[in-house]
């Protein structure tokens, strides 16, 4: 064990781009757990979209992260010193320890994971929260059925990936949005979406509605902005949007104004935001599922690994830029 833990602090809440600045990394004494805590040294952090949203000041569905205070984030780890009887050390668990190598939870807020039935850094990716979010939101909001097409935005990452795989379990047709040739390529060709199309290559709208030639019957949402606009435009009457993401707008300064709301009401769209803790007492219903696809071979993912905790501020830059090939992680120990 290392004499010191080693935390990224928030330092100043970014305007519109996150930089290296708002950051601060911190050397402490590593805590210790008192009665029905756990010490648990963090091997992966998750990195994730939302973390956008805690740098900012301002009322949403959870607090903002206080200036000074350890960044937010899932974390998988191993217990090294336990003060509860449900855990002992060696054991594997998922909680949200934050950007740091070590730190104190409550029992009661760790889970155990099994990383012998899958390793541990998926159940922060396809076996974790965004495969949650994945399964409520495609099968709750978008209730796909067979021969439904089912478009997903950043495709080729934690949340898309696992949605394009999902609609086609279902019958469906998967048709996948993602930056470049190269994330496209992989979503056909490894994850079994029917088509990807490249937003950036700047012919989207023909692009999409020439890969969906019977129209959209629901739009799984990430990315907001022109693509979520030119998606409307192409749906099908009586058809679903899961608003489950906006990445193009964490970062803007200015609102995007949308051009295709009309699409909205003369076909009769339905459009539903989703939080995935909404689901929070089903979780287990989805992971049951979701673990057995996995060992079925039938959930492939893709991983971009960013090393050690100094390197974690620099993930984040990345990922808001869409820099990562698959789930964003930090890989601690
Ligand atoms: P990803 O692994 O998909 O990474 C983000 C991807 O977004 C990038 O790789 C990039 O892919 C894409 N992207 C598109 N446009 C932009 C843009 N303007 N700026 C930056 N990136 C862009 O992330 P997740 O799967 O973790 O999350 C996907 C979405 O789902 C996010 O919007 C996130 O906030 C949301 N989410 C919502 C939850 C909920 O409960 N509502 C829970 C979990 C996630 P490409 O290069 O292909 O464009």
């Amino acid at each position: 064990m290392t004499a010191n833990n080693r935390q990224v602090l928030l330092a100043s809440r970014p305007r519109d781009q996150v930089s290296e600045d708002n950051f601060r990394i911190v050397e402490t004494p590593i805590a210790q757990p008192g009665d029905g805590e756990v010490l648990v040294r963090n091997e992966w952090l998750s990195l994730d979209p939302y973390m956008r949203g805690r740098m900012n000041d301002v009322k949403s569905y959870v607090p903002p992260v206080q200036l000074g205070a350890v960044m937010v984030g899932q974390t998988v780890g191993e217990v090294v010193q336990s003060r509860d009887a449900a855990f002992r050390p060696g054991d594997k668990v998922l909680t949200s320890l934050g950007w740091q190598l070590y730190g104190v939870a409550k029992a009661r807020d760790l889970a155990r994971i099994d990383a012998t039935r899958a390793p541990a850094s998926t159940y922060l990716g396809p076996l974790g929260m965004p495969g949650i979010t994945a399964w409520f939101g495609l099968h709750e909001i978008g209730q796909p059925k067979p021969g439904d097409t089912v478009v997903v935005s950043a495709a080729s990452g934690a949340v898309g990936s696992v949605v394009g795989q999902l609609a086609k379990i279902s019958g469906c047709r998967a048709v996948g949005i993602a930056g470049g040739s190269a994330k496209c390529r992989y979503v056909v060709e490894d994850l079994g979406f029917d088509a990807c199309v490249d937003y950036k290559a700047g012919s989207l709208e023909h692009d999409l509605s020439e890969s969906c030639p019977d129209g959209i019957d629901v739009n799984f949402e990430n990315v907001g902005g022109e693509l979520l606009d030119t998606v409307l435009r192409l749906m099908n009457p009586h058809s679903r949007v899961v608003l489950c993401g906006l990445i193009a707008e964490y970062c803007a300064t200015e609102p995007y104004r949308y051009k295709s709301l009309r699409a909205i009401l003369v076909k009769r769209i339905k459009m539903q935001g989703m939080i995935v803790f909404d689901w929070k007492d089903r979780y287990g219903e989805a992971l049951q599922q979701l673990v057995a696809l996995f060992a079925a071979g039938k959930l492939k993912y893709r991983e971009s690994i960013v090393e050690g905790i100094d390197n974690a501020p620099r993930g984040l830059i990345g990922l808001l830029k869409g820099e990562n090939f698959g789930k964003q992680l930090v890989r601690l120990a």
